[in-house]
């Protein structure tokens, strides 16, 4: 069935969702992508790919992953029933690896024989280690310098998986900085090399590329809601920093016009105190890493800086399609703060003995807010998109607790 002014047909053959995304790089960059994306759309379609990513998927990263009903938080919410999508169980922790494999499946059929990746809190690093060591292919993850210094636990990781770290020292040696260097190292490695990017961002095909890799798990969460209640959920919500794991969930459900989305950026110490990742709330379009899309940045455009408690929120940019849902107001964007999503994680510790990863908190922590205006007959899935082992050094930090 083909619905007219379907949202899951996006983007155009640009790579424009709306006025957003499309693909600015720099000429010699251009073949790369373009061969990225003829190779993309060959597989898009392809049995044989599919197959084979099922298979990985299934005995290798754990999916399907399950649909959770945290029954102890909907009684003590006291408003709809809530479920979680469990992609913290996939192997590595996070939702990161359904997008890794498909990357990495793909650069094997391009015969590509070095893999580069950007990391910011070390999640995709340690994901894209994984899969490279799974293949036997050399891996370079470039990593600010500051990440290095606060993400110490997966550096180890993934120098354990056999991964080469480059420390990023320029600008603001964080996740945006890395991702420019991973840029120049593809240009400046033409023919052996494929960039597996981490969130449904940079230039055209990526960010639906991305999407589509992800999307795994709204369609799981499509057959598991059917099956233990019979009838679509109400609302989604998911945390975004690019973006990834939200439209991974949202993606599906795009068209069922009737079910209410909220994707949930990082208000580090607040919305008006300027320390935050809210591209959306406080940021404006610009063009950074290869697309259009809002940014956070000065008057004269220079980038700002992101400050989140959780390192995998802390970036200035969106992916592309959000900037593009945000506009059409098909997703509602909110916000939580670094207390607020401390709050939460205690809070799903407690309640459901399940430690999520601090990013997921973020979405708790706005559902926690907004459930009381939900009646009981309400149904809610929240992806819980990573676990939160990595989480708790910083967790004992802002607690005063000495380990
Ligand atoms: C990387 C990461 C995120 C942020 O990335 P998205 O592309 O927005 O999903 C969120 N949660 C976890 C657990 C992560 O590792």
């Amino acid at each position: 069935m083909t619905i007219k002014n379907s949202l899951k047909q996006l983007p155009n053959e640009k790579g424009y969702f709306g006025s957003f995304g499309g693909r600015y790089v720099s000429e010699t960059l251009m073949p790369l992508i373009l061969e990225v994306e003829k190779e993309y759309n060959k597989i898009k379609n392809d049995n044989n790919f599919k197959k084979e990513l099922d298979h990985y998927m299934k005995t290798y990263v754990g999916r399907p992953s399950p649909l959770f009903f945290a029954k102890r938080i909907t009684k003590d919410l006291n408003g709809p029933k809530i479920y979680f999508k469990r992609d913290e169980l996939n192997h590595t922790g996070a939702h990161k690896i359904n997008n890794c494999m498909g990357q990495i499946l793909l650069a094997k059929r391009m015969g590509k024989k070095r893999i580069i990746a950007e990391t910011g809190a070390g999640q995709h690093g340690v994901a894209t280690a994984t899969v490279c060591a799974l293949f036997g292919l050399p891996c370079i993850v470039y990593m600010g310098e500051k990440d290095i210094k606060r993400q110490s636990p997966n550096v180890f990781r993934m120098k354990l998986l056999g991964a080469e770290i480059r420390s990023v020292t320029t600008g603001s040696k964080s996740l945006k900085d890395a991702m420019n260097e991973a840029l120049r190292d593809w240009v400046t490695n033409v023919k052996d090399t494929f960039y597996i990017i981490g969130t449904a961002a940079g230039p055209h095909p990526y960010p639906a590329m991305v999407r589509d890799f992800q999307s795994v798990i709204g369609e799981e969460v499509r057959e598991q809601i059917l099956d233990a209640e019979n009838r679509l959920p109400d609302l989604l919500i998911a945390c975004i920093g690019g973006g990834s794991n939200a439209l991974g969930l949202f993606h599906e459900f795009l068209d069922d016009k009737q079910i209410e989305m909220i994707a949930v950026e990082a208000a580090g110490h607040g919305l008006e105190s300027g320390a935050h990742a809210a591209s959306l709330s406080g940021g404006k379009p610009g063009i950074l890493h290869g697309n259009k899309t809002y940014l956070l940045q000065s008057q004269d455009g220079q980038i700002d800086e992101a400050h989140s408690i959780s390192a995998g929120l802390d970036y200035p940019g969106i992916g592309p399609e959000h900037s593009y849902l945000f506009e059409q107001k098909r997703v509602q964007y909110m916000s939580a703060t670094d207390k607020e999503a401390i709050e939460a994680f205690q809070y799903c510790c407690n309640l459901e003995g399940i430690i999520p990863a601090l990013e997921p908190s973020h979405a708790l922590a706005v559902l926690k807010k907004i459930a009381k205006h939900y009646s009981k007959d309400k149904i809610v899935v929240m992806n819980m998109c990573g676990r939160g082992d990595k989480d708790i050094f910083t967790i004992a930090e802002e607690l005063n607790i000495k380990l």
